[in-house]
């Protein structure tokens, strides 16, 4: 698909089907505003039958608005897999959350994403045609960025599917594109130790987050079956020769969960576990998933824990909750169609 290449690499295949290479701005251009085939009016019809099979399709098919302001949009794929991204407006621009699989393989307790385990991978080119076509519906065109931020954190596991991500920030962060700085790009994980070195070797600028959600591995083995495969020491052992080699403060994702995760002890274990690691804590009150039998500690008491937690000298913030009203927490949007459309049938 055109959506998975560079400006050369389309380039290079405008030349090798006999064009000229302005053809191949015109038709990189039309991909970065997120047009259909059939809205390029500056392509000959002969040569949009040549490009069909290669150029984009992807769709938004369904866009829910919180009353808090986040939206949530569906995007369908060629093959008619579903994601789902989450654009969260704040002071500085609109952050949007995107999808890096179709569902998910990592099996963790509280998530709606893997509940159906990992239909697959998306391409490259598939996590970019989220942005393009939110930035899009935003009034946005290949000239006129309104996104500011990325997170990877939406469904999947974006080290589990790590060239195609790689790929990805290669071109949202390319001067000829979108062009979102790499320090405004965040990539979340479980933990899969051995690809956070993979990616400290790739030089990016991004910023690392770790869902942590537990201070003790045995815990953490019952809430994140990938805590079989790596310990807690493991991941923050890594993560040290993230920030070593890119120098970038490392991010924990800490959902709470009522009488699991929550307590005094685990305030402390948690500050010597980052003891002298440049880490910022997103303390998040859980987001209930129907599916699951999982609590969430009160917002109160979130907020003890964040005290907790910064007099242990752990920085420390609690995330605004944003989107709840509109299935905001990862894959439940995308669970439900799925149900409504199975029912249909
Ligand atoms: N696989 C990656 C990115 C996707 S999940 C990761 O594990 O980081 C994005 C974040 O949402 C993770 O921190 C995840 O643990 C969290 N999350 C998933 N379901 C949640 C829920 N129901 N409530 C609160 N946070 C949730």
């Amino acid at each position: 698909m055109l959506s998975d290449y560079s400006f050369s690499e389309i380039q290079t295949y405008v030349k090798k089907i006999g064009l000229p290479l302005f053809r191949g701005e015109q038709i990189f251009n039309a991909i970065y505003s997120a047009k259909t085939l059939e809205e390029i009016s500056n392509l000959p019809k002969a040569l949009k039958e040549i490009i069909a099979d290669d150029y984009p399709t992807y769709k938004i098919m369904t866009k829910l608005v919180s009353r808090d302001g986040t939206q949530k949009f569906i995007v369908e794929f060629a093959d008619k897999n579903i994601v789902e991204c989450v654009l969260m407006k704040y002071k500085y621009g609109y952050t949007l959350c995107v999808s890096t699989q179709v569902g998910c393989r990592m099996g963790c307790k509280f998530c709606a994403s893997t509940l159906n385990g990992l239909a697959r991978n998306l391409t490259a080119g598939e996590i970019l045609g989220q942005v393009l076509l939110i930035n899009r519906e935003l009034g946005g065109s290949e000239k006129n960025r309104l996104i500011t931020n990325i997170v990877l954190m939406g469904s999947g596991e974006p080290l589990d599917n790590f060239d195609n991500v790689c790929k990805f920030i290669d071109l949202i962060s390319a001067n000829k594109g979108l062009n979102i700085s790499q320090r405004n790009i965040s990539l979340s994980t479980c933990g899969l130790v051995d690809k956070i070195d993979l990616l400290a070797s790739k030089n990016y600028n991004i910023s690392l987050t770790i869902s942590l959600h537990a201070t003790l591995d045995e815990k953490r083995k019952k809430v994140m079956p990938i805590a079989n495969r790596y310990s807690i020491k493991e991941i923050v052992d890594a993560c040290r020769r993230y920030y070593d080699k890119t120098g970038r403060r490392i991010y924990f994702e800490y959902t709470l969960i009522k009488g699991v995760n929550d307590s005094k002890e685990d305030v402390k274990r948690l500050s010597n576990i980052l003891k002298g690691l440049n880490a910022h804590v997103n303390i998040i009150p859980l987001n209930e998933v129907k599916e699951r039998d999982l609590k969430g500690t009160s917002r109160l008491e979130a907020y003890k824990f964040e005290d907790d937690l910064k007099e242990a000298k752990v920085s420390a913030t609690v995330r605004r909750t944003m989107g709840e009203d509109i299935e905001g927490a990862c894959g439940q949007l995308r669970n439900k169609i799925i149900r409504e459309k199975s029912r249909k049938q």
